[in-house]
């Protein structure tokens, strides 16, 4: 057996014998374990899944052993995805701070950095927020205005930020801030990472319309931040909040992988199309079902493609846009479509009793909405892959 078919049985194996078969269901909103200090665990089985792939360092499988991850090599760690995938495994830790900060702190923070902040992630305790968006700077991040001013060992930040998923359960953020007024506007900012428990911020949640509050704006008043906690060089931050961006974009469209909830729309939408007779009474709606249907089987075997020219070094920058509006795009339709289908009953909310398969789909219909604006709009997208990928003029 050559050295990775053993890799893969002897992963197999374990993750056979240490997943638990109620960490093996498809995940549902409510049962995402966000690590962090304010960690919680809505059962046993959740909370040995998340210890037991924390000692094995898989919650970041791919980093160097010596900041908390598994060592693996990308074969490997891609072998890892295969066999979870293949059990149906859950993600046993989401936190921001895994998928998008960390690839950018690997590349471009000191060891020390590394040491201070990779670590804890991979143990599950420290959960990040994101700091960009401003209330004057969404699309046109460059534009954000929260200041950072030099004072001797500290930065000091005044300003706020806006659309903070989770700002009041994260522990630390990284954030962009404007370091240099007086430069053209994408080269006066800077990257920094923020401990939310630092006097002087102020986290306030903003209500949505799908009853879970997510977001938070975020004030800072005078806040004092040790310089050793800008990443990268100072006035170069726009470089490093590009590149983060890239990550957000790839690990969106990895909801494909059945890494965040989503509905079966076969189970879940097959029912209703049928009338009491068993006969289908919704050809129309059929059809659009197999079209749905066959975009996702399209999108699933495209970004398996995609995943694998990024693991041969090949430039992903353009395709993690495509994906990440395909995917949120398809999504979208596939609730308009589940919405549709299930009439009345789709839009129930509370007090009615759902089969597991119908549970929480009109949150979840809410939900969609906000993925094609959440991580660069679908609009801002068509732009970077008009500029980018098809090389069309500005
Ligand atoms: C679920 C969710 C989670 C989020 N989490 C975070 C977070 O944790 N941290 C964070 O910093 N931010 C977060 N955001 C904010 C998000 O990044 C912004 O909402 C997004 O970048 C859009 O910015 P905006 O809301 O200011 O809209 P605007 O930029 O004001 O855009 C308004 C509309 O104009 C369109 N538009 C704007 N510019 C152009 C253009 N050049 N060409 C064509 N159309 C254009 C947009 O597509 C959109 O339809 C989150 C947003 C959502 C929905």
């Amino acid at each position: 057996m050559s050295d990775i078919e053993t890799f893969r049985a002897e992963t197999r194996a374990w993750l056979e014998a240490n997943c638990p078969a109620s960490m093996r269901q498809p995940i549902v909103a409510d049962e995402m374990v966000w690590g962090g200090s304010q960690v919680e665990f809505k059962s046993a089985d959740q909370q040995l899944w998340f210890e037991r792939m924390r000692e094995r360092g898989w919650f970041a499988p791919g980093w160097p052993v010596e900041y908390g991850g598994g060592g693996l090599n990308r074969r490997e760690e891609r072998v890892l995805e295969e066999e979870m995938r293949r059990l149906g495994c859950r993600q046993p830790q989401y936190n921001l701070g895994l998928w998008m900060l960390a690839p950018v702190l690997l590349a471009h923070g000191t060891h020390e950095q590394k040491l201070e902040h990779l670590m804890p992630m991979a143990k599950g305790k420290r959960r990040w927020c994101q700091g960009f968006s401003e209330p004057n700077a969404g699309s046109d991040l460059a534009s954000l205005k929260t200041r950072a001013e030099i004072d001797g060992d500290d930065f000091v930040v005044n300003g706020a930020k806006i659309w903070t998923s989770y700002g009041d359960r994260g522990d630390w953020m990284y954030a962009l801030v404007r370091t240099d007024p007086a430069a053209k506007k994408q080269q006066g900012i800077s990257f920094l990472l923020i401990d939310m428990k630092s006097p002087g911020i102020t986290v306030k949640p903003i209500e949505l319309i799908s009853g879970k509050s997510s977001f938070c704006e975020v004030f800072f008043d005078n806040v004092r931040v040790p310089r050793r906690q800008l990443l990268g060089q100072l006035n170069d931050g726009w470089t490093l909040g590009k590149q983060l961006l890239q990550h957000e974009r790839a690990a969106m469209s990895k909801f494909a992988e059945g890494g965040t909830p989503s509905h079966d729309l076969l189970a879940v939408g097959a029912p209703y199309l049928r009338d009491e007779q068993g006969a289908v009474c919704e050809p129309e709606l059929r059809a659009r079902m197999a079209r749905v249907l066959m975009d996702a089987q399209a999108f699933a075997l495209t970004h398996r493609r995609v995943v694998e020219e990024a693991m041969a070094g090949m430039d992903a920058s353009g395709p993690s846009s495509i994906m990440k509006l395909v995917l949120t795009e398809q999504e979208v339709a596939k609730y308009e479509l589940l919405a549709q289908l299930m009439g009345q009953r789709g839009l129930s909310w509370e007090g009615r009793e759902f089969s597991g398969d119908e549970h929480d789909v009109c949150r979840q219909w809410l939900l969609t909405k906000t993925y094609t604006i959440s991580g660069g709009s679908s609009e801002v997208q068509l732009n970077i892959i008009a500029k980018r990928v098809l090389g069309l003029p500005g």
